[in-house]
């Protein structure tokens, strides 16, 4: 390749980039969206449900539950991690939500095709990942959601912390990104008693 090419390949590659980012909302565009949302809802006087829907999903953006659910808001509360991994910290913030608003949870677990955390099975993107953070996550890769949803759903029924009084009910989902369809992994269970 001689230099007028490289200089083609170049000013082909600024055009791609300046497209993508012109298709990404700045932060501007945002503060201007939350006063037109300001106008409209009073969130201070919005009612809790007794029994609140609790979504826990991956942070890619493509699986915003507000979008693929057409959740809105004050109708459900949202947990997110890489992933929608049922971990310690997720487990917390369930009993926090519970106990603080004084309601029932019923959690929907939903793990997404063609996650990123996929790239987690490969043994040597981990030991990449590993050494720019704390430390080995191979089980936190979403290869097979199907079965791991209902690895979490297990994970957290078995979890001492899930009283009726916290969990009403645990169920698992998969969301198909070729399709934009969700498909149930897992049906609604409850805890046994505690
Ligand atoms: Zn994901």
């Amino acid at each position: 390749m001689d230099a007028h090419e490289v200089n083609g390949m170049r000013a082909m590659l600024a055009l791609f980039v300046a497209d993508v980012f012109a298709s990404v909302p700045r932060k501007d565009q945002f503060l201007k969206r939350n006063q037109a949302f300001a106008a409209n809802v009073d969130l201070a006087r919005l009612a809790m449900p007794e029994r609140l829907p609790l979504v826990l999903v991956c942070a890619d953006p493509r699986v915003e539950p507000a979008g693929f659910l057409g959740i809105g808001t004050g109708e459900a509360g949202v947990l997110r991690n890489t992933g929608g991994w049922m971990d310690g910290r997720v487990i917390e913030d369930i009993v926090y939500l519970a106990v603080r608003l004084g309601v029932r949870t019923d959690v929907a677990i939903v793990h997404h095709t063609q996650c990123g955390t996929g790239l987690l099975a490969d043994p040597a993107f981990r030991r990449s990942f590993a050494d720019r953070t704390r430390g080995d996550d191979a089980e936190r890769a979403v290869t097979d959601p199907a079965a791991t949803v209902r690895r979490d759903v297990e994970k957290l029924l078995a979890d001492p912390l899930m009283t009726r009084e916290v969990l009403a009910s645990v169920s698992g989902y998969v969301l198909r990104l070729g399709t934009g369809l969700v498909e149930t992994a897992a049906e609604p269970v409850a805890p046994a008693s505690r």
